[in-house]
């Protein structure tokens, strides 16, 4: 079936998330597990952990429909040693609040050159960054977000991914979410069945549906390409609706997290009711 959430708020404790995607109707959901916008945090507590586990079992999600975001600070791609070293650690730090919490997944975005130094060069300090992290942890898959390709920063082609992944020695620990808002703005249509059709084959070929492990729902802003990441409610910008239509009757996105990211909470339980509906 289709693991329908959104990215819901962890405020007052971790614990707080799973409960807050059981009230919309939510069968995943994404979250941060510490403040996004600071390098330091608390350490989570094991009361909190414990009310965690329980509050997912009392949403009826199972822990590998949950698709935590990591912190927005963390350039994994960064041309600086200092920057890269502060990324690398608080990266790894990450999983291991996610093993802390029995969670699977960890959602990121890839990185920036910052205008310093090559893509190549960036992308291959990524691929390094993930085999550093990965050995520092146990059990979490590193989850590569595609981005709309704002600024300097990587992962807006198919092939950025391709070729972060080509450098990641354990494959079975690296994987894809794929952000519609984000590849809409980067230049892939998906407007019309058959643009869906092209852009879905090319991320085939290039990446492969193997390494899909969540998706982000959202409706963008900006016009197809314009390398702007703003999101939308769905049906609400230029996206439209054929796309979420044909996600929802593909079998390629069965038993995945797919989170809304989109910009109207109050409207989250509604959305994703919508998105049932558009199952045939
Ligand atoms: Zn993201
Ligand atoms: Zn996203």
């Amino acid at each position: 079936m289709k693991r329908i959430g959104a990215h819901v708020s962890a405020s007052g404790g971790v614990e707080n998330a799973p409960l807050n995607a059981q009230k919309i109707g939510a069968k995943a959901f994404a979250l941060f597990t510490k403040n996004q916008r600071q390098w330091k945090s608390k350490a989570l507590t094991d009361e909190g952990i414990a009310a965690f586990k329980a509050n997912l079992a009392v949403a009826g999600i199972a822990p590998e429909y949950v698709l935590p975001h990591d912190s927005y600070l963390i350039n994994l791609g960064h041309p600086e040693v200092e920057g890269l070293t502060k990324s690398r650690d608080a990266f790894i730090h990450e999983l291991q609040r996610c093993m802390q919490l029995g969670l699977p997944l960890l959602n990121f975005h890839p990185g920036s050159h910052l205008r310093k130094i090559d893509e190549e060069e960036s992308l291959r300090r990524v691929s390094e960054s993930i085999n550093i992290a990965l050995e520092e942890s146990e059990g979490v898959t590193a989850v590569i977000e595609n981005t709309a390709g704002q600024g300097s920063n990587l992962g807006y082609t198919f092939e950025h991914l391709a070729t972060i992944i080509e450098g990641v020695e354990d494959k079975s620990r690296v994987g894809i979410c794929f952000d519609t808002c984000h590849a809409f703005t980067s230049g892939y249509d998906m407007r019309t069945i058959e643009t869906c059709d092209e852009t879905f084959a090319e991320f085939e070929r290039i990446v492969g549906f193997q390494y899909l492990c969540g998706m982000h729902l959202n409706d963008s802003k900006p016009d197809l390409g314009a390398k702007v990441d703003r999101h939308h409610s769905l049906g609400e910008g230029k996206l439209g609706w054929t796309v979420f239509e044909y996600i929802m009757n593909d079998d390629r996105f069965e038993e995945i997290p797919m989170v809304l990211e989109t910009i109207d909470d109050t409207i989250w339980a509604q959305e994703i009711e919508q998105l049932y509906a558009l199952v045939k």
